[in-house]
């Protein structure tokens, strides 16, 4: 079944915008840059130039998937030829591991399916979304393709998401809107909402209205302010809360997320969903990255080290890096970033796109080791 209003197609350029993507052509996703600038100064690349690349724009995990993970992948390549095929029971698993029940989840090819799917689902009737500007706005641009809108707050002066200024707006306009979009942490400045604040709104929010929590870098969170909002939709409050495989388990390339909500938000969201979305190399990776904890605690520790290393660095030399709870970070550079984006393509560089209106804050993903040395370097050269 495939009911979705909004393209897959229009999504690319969606997600061009939201990552801020700098032309680089693959066999699946064609990015198209935000500025045309990006785009004639990265060019198109293949194979070894894209390889030999420092790819710190995405937030991307830089390791690759553990052994364990490519195991079951290799061995799930048996079924390519199926459409009926035994799956890892990844529902249950996932289910089993939230606490909730497989009604509870829906699985699709990478948590931005569940957006799209959410959006297409709430946003029914010409609503709109509510969330703090800027977070990941691939929402935003989904409401816009499906000729709605959304209603975008500042961040606080501390970079925290609006809670109080989103519950008076979306009480103010509370039959216009579809849902609330809360990205925690959000990106891209890697600030937590704290779990009093995430309570504050559940509580202050008009009955019923539907939220929206985009867990995609939770696993990288060390802040005892900051809880899993799961627990909500045990109570059954109207919660959404979206998570990947892409960011900790790094099979963002094989597009496996999640959503799990009350089995009514679930069921809101069903007529939209494609069963043939996600593939069996995505299931059965997802089903091994589940039972591989280790090997997330290892990528956590990893990434939390490398990026305490490249914040010490960046303060000493005397730049304020907003303190982050996820793998990747904002440095204030003082000056407009639109150029030194570029000048670190030249480099062989990719860092994140630009934020508005936080231009003058350059988003640089968590890479290796080797990764943040050579963006270190480069960073002396190009903005020191
Ligand atoms: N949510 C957030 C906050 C993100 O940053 C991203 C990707 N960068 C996604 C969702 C989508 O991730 P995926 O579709 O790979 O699961």
């Amino acid at each position: 079944m495939n009911t979705k209003p909004f393209s897959r197609r229009r999504f690319a350029g969606a997600l061009a915008l939201a990552a801020g993507f700098i032309g680089l052509r693959g066999r699946g996703l064609v990015a198209q840059a935000v500025d045309p600038a990006h785009l004639s100064a990265a060019g198109h690349v293949t194979g070894s130039e894209y390889d030999a690349l420092v790819k710190i724009c995405f937030n991307e995990n830089p390791y690759g998937p553990p052994a364990s993970v490519r195991e079951a992948i290799t061995a799930a390549l048996k079924y390519s030829n199926r459409y009926g095929y035994p799956d890892g029971d990844l529902l249950e698993a996932i289910a089993a591991s939230h606490g909730v029940k497989s009604e509870n989840v829906l699985i699709g090819s990478g948590s931005t399916e569940i957006l799209e799917i959410a959006a297409n689902a709430f946003l029914e009737g010409r609503k709109k979304v509510i969330g703090a500007e800027p977070t990941f706005s691939a929402v935003y641009e989904w409401a816009t393709g499906l000729k709605c809108s959304a209603i975008r707050l500042p961040l606080e002066a501390d970079f925290r998401q609006p809670i109080g200024a989103i519950i008076k707006a979306a009480k103010e306009n509370r039959d216009q809107i579809g849902f609330v979009y809360i990205c925690n942490p959000n990106n891209p400045t890697g600030v937590v909402v704290s779990k009093d604040d995430i309570r504050a709104l559940l509580d202050g929010l008009p009955d019923g209205m539907p939220v929206l929590i985009d867990e995609a870098y939770h696993h990288f969170v060390d802040n005892p302010d900051y809880a899993t909002s799961i627990p909500y939709v045990q109570e059954g409050r109207p919660v959404l809360v979206t998570r990947t495989f892409s960011k900790i388990a790094a099979l963002a390339g094989i597009r496996i997320g999640y959503g799990v909500a009350p089995a009514n938000i679930i069921q809101r969201m069903r007529p939209y969903y494609d069963i043939m979305s996600v593939n069996v190399a995505a299931k059965w990776g997802a089903a091994a990255a589940l039972k591989d904890t280790s090997a997330q605690q290892k990528v956590k520790s990893d990434i939390l080290q490398t990026r305490r290393n490249t914040v010490a660095e960046l303060t000493r030399r005397g730049f304020a890096v907003i303190p982050s709870e996820a793998n990747f970070f904002m440095v204030n550079i003082r000056r407009d970033v639109r150029p030194v984006i570029h000048d670190f393509r030249q480099r062989g560089i990719l860092v994140g796109r630009p934020f508005p209106p936080m231009l003058e804050h350059l988003r640089v993903s968590v890479g290796s080791d080797e990764d943040m040395s050579r963006f270190l370097e480069a960073f002396k050269e190009i903005v020191v």
